[in-house]
Parts: structure tokens; C-alpha cells; sequence
């Protein structure tokens, strides 16, 4: 799994983090817009990262699931 994000359409949500935190965080001094800790994370967060990516309200979390 490879996970990108679109900077500039992110919301500052938090839906993301909340959701699969050892992956995505919203830190106060980004003022809250996503940033990615693993961008190729291990298969125990998949189910949360594929969870954030439906739970984020403007689509800016994509997921390739090309990679086993
Ligand atoms: S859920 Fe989407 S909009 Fe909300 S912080 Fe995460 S990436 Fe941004």
C-alpha cells in the first residue's frame, strides 16, 4: 500500500489522524492540515488507512494498493 496526499485540497479535518493516527497527523504548528508518517505503512494500519481515506471529507487521501 502507498499512500499520498493532495496538500492543497486537505481541510484540516482531523478525520485522518483520529482515525489512523500511527499514519496521518494534524499538527497544531501546520495548522492542522495533514501530513503523512508512513507513507507505505504495514498491513495492521491498512484497514485504518483505507477507513481514513473513505472518512475524509475532501478526498485528499489516495490510496494505491498495488503494493503487497
Ligand atoms: S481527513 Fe482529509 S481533510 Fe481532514 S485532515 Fe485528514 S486529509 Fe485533511
Amino acid at each position: 500500500m502507498k499512500v499520498t496526499i493532495n496538500p492543497t485540497t486537505c481541510i484540516a479535518s482531523g478525520n485522518c489522524s483520529r482515525t489512523a493516527p500511527k499514519v496521518f497527523a494534524n499538527r497544531e504548528e501546520d495548522g492542522g492540515f495533514v501530513s503523512i508518517l508512513d507513507e507505505s505503512p504495514p498491513e495492521s494500519e491498512w484497514a485504518a488507512v483505507r477507513e481514513a481515506e473513505d472518512l475524509c471529507p475532501s478526498a485528499t487521501i489516495r490510496v494505491e494498493e498495488d503494493e503487497t
